[in-house]
């Protein structure tokens, strides 16, 4: 259990905890999905849900914005799940064991799922919220981001109005990324040689082509 009084903003990590115990690895969506449809139940904010279990909120916009441009805060509800080789769980049905260390949050054994946990309790904390001034908010809780986005490819694009976008997974602290064209899956095919080593693997290749550096 985490120690809450020492966790700020208190909301997102009690939503983060909330979430942890949900058994959320990509594939298995079903109960996290629902859990966001009683959330918004629980705070009467209309919500649907589609065949693919993403998760669309919305709230309406505050006292002197409610007729703002609708903004639409996205994170995704799945993770990839990894565990140490002699940790016992298993992924479909237990959750997560979160304690914190220091400055950090971990997961014992396991991967804490913070990607992108985070930004499922960010949104959350300010749906919930009475207090925060904000334009009408249309928060979708995408499905099996982490093996191809394949819950982003069958959002019906017919149930948002808004025109931005914040998207809550990025990679690095205080780095913020101004629009995205859209992503891409190749098969590159790369000559190697194989020979027998022992001890740690690291696997680093940098390829150039048509102008685009691709590092891995
Ligand atoms: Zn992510």
């Amino acid at each position: 259990m985490l120690n809450f009084n020492e966790l700020k903003p208190e909301k997102v990590f009690e939503y983060f905890d909330v979430i942890s115990k949900i058994p959320r690895g990509s594939g298995n969506m079903e109960k996290i999905s629902d859990f966001c449809m009683d959330f918004a139940k629980e705070h009467s904010l209309k919500a649907i849900k589609d065949d693919a279990c993403n998760v669309i909120i919305y709230k309406d916009g505050t006292e002197g914005y409610e007729n703002s441009p609708a903004v639409i805060l996205q994170g995704h509800l799945d993770m990839v799940c990894q565990k140490e080789e002699d940790y016992e769980i298993d992924f479909e049905k237990d959750s997560l064991d979160l304690y914190v260390d220091g400055d950090f949050i971990k997961a014992k054994g396991t991967t804490l799922g913070a990607d992108n946990g985070i930004a499922v309790a960010m949104i959350m904390s300010i749906l919930a919220d009475k207090t925060i001034s904000h334009p009408p908010i249309e928060a979708v809780f995408t499905t099996d981001e982490e093996v191809g986005m394949l819950g982003a490819l069958e959002l019906d694009m017919k149930n948002l109005k808004a025109k931005k976008m914040i998207n809550i997974d990025s990679e690095d602290p205080e780095v913020v990324t101004v629009s995205c064209a859209g992503g891409s899956d190749f098969t590159a095919k790369i000559p190697l040689e194989r020979t027998k080593k022992q001890g740690e693997m690291y696997f680093c290749y940098s390829q150039r082509l048509k102008g685009w550096t691709f590092r891995r």
